[in-house]
């Protein structure tokens, strides 16, 4: 009991004495008549407990850190994740210093940490665990041998890498790491991101278009987009029909519509330069110029600088034949500030 490991790396360390009572008095799992409920192998497991007396303590303890880093699901949902999916997910994240995680110490653990527990019917010896079914789904691709690994972190639970760190250290011998400080939870709003994901159900392109995105979030495929510009971004990151991009300008020109104090698009900057000019007999100055990608991916949007004593120009243009057709500079704004928006009337039903 005295390993570093079992000293709680996300939170106070679960006692004995919790993990005792719990088998004696749990709702679901405790003592039924004076007969254990739960065995090695899960719920109503007929096979007793096989302990070694040695690793025992610390295993149930990094289990739980395990779970305890998987974070309790809302009261709103029923528990919804296997006990025998988390124990994988916990053997393998645990790997090498918990070789084996059975399904009643899985439980056990959960038990003891007071997540809810509940007996599907047709259960057989597997509960269900309510951790959050993002964040377990997120954990267990990101440690399983041939996993697709996710490509966004928005499912990331707050305590996975202090975890990782924690036990990689311990695999290495180096002391404890400080202790881990939960993040308060930013209330980060994404109304665009809001206002796409409610647009799944009606019957057009954008609809398709809230769907593979919806689809893109819910796996973890792709990053959340937080305004048109950022899903610009991601599409031109991710494979996609030719087609689609007709989607991604409908939605944001409905967007603008739908919120006219919406920002205008900027799209990523690609490269520039800026060098010196003799100047034109009035002394010398320089010519900036600077790329960015126009929205379909095509062509290039450049800003052009030209600060020579009786020679200055600040110039911006769509240097892309589609572009120059679907999109336009918003007007009133400055060449540096420049932003785009769709000709009206790109909104196909
Ligand atoms: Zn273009």
């Amino acid at each position: 009991m005295s390993s570093p490991l079992a000293q709680g790396l996300l939170g106070e360390r679960v006692s004995a004495r919790q993990l005792i009572a719990v088998l004696d008095d749990h709702d679901l799992i405790g003592l039924r008549d004076g007969t254990p409920v739960l065995g090695e192998g899960g719920y109503l497991a007929e096979s007793p407990w096989s302990f070694n007396g040695k690793t025992d303590f610390i295993e149930l303890a990094l289990i739980t850190d395990v779970l305890r880093m998987l974070m309790p699901a809302s009261d709103a949902t029923a528990p919804e994740v296997s006990s025998y999916s988390l124990k994988h997910t916990a053997e393998w994240f645990l790997r090498p210093h918990c070789s084996y995680v059975s399904n009643g110490r899985l439980i056990w653990a959960a038990a003891a940490l007071g997540l809810r527990l509940a007996a599907p019917d047709e259960a057989g010896s597997n509960l269900l665990v309510g951790v959050s079914e993002r964040g377990h789904d997120y954990v267990r691709r990101m440690v399983s041998p041939g996993g697709s690994r996710p490509q966004a972190d928005h499912y990331r639970p707050a305590g996975f890498t202090h975890l990782q760190t924690a036990l990689a250290k311990a695999t290495a011998g180096e002391s404890a790491t400080a202790r881990w400080v939960q993040p308060t939870p930013v209330d980060q709003t994404a109304p665009f991101h809001d206002w796409l994901i409610r647009q799944v159900d009606r019957d057009d392109i954008i609809s398709d278009l809230a769907s593979d995105y919806a689809a893109g979030i819910r796996l973890s495929h792709h990053r959340i987009a937080h305004t048109p510009d950022e899903l610009l971004a991601i599409f031109h990151e991710i494979s996609h029909s030719p087609e689609a991009y007709d989607s991604v300008v409908s939605a944001i020109a409905e967007w603008m519509r739908t919120v006219p104090s919406a920002a205008p698009v900027r799209t990523e900057r690609t490269g520039g330069d800026a060098h010196g000019h003799e100047g034109w007999g009035a002394g010398a100055g320089t010519i900036e110029r600077v790329e960015y990608r126009c929205p379909c991916g095509d062509g290039e949007i450049i800003e052009e600088h030209d600060n020579v004593p009786g020679f200055r120009e600040h110039d911006v243009r769509l240097d892309c034949d589609r572009c120059r057709v679907e999109w336009r500079f918003v007007d009133g704004r400055d060449v540096r500030n420049w932003g785009l928006e769709p000709v009206v009337g790109r909104v196909t039903v």
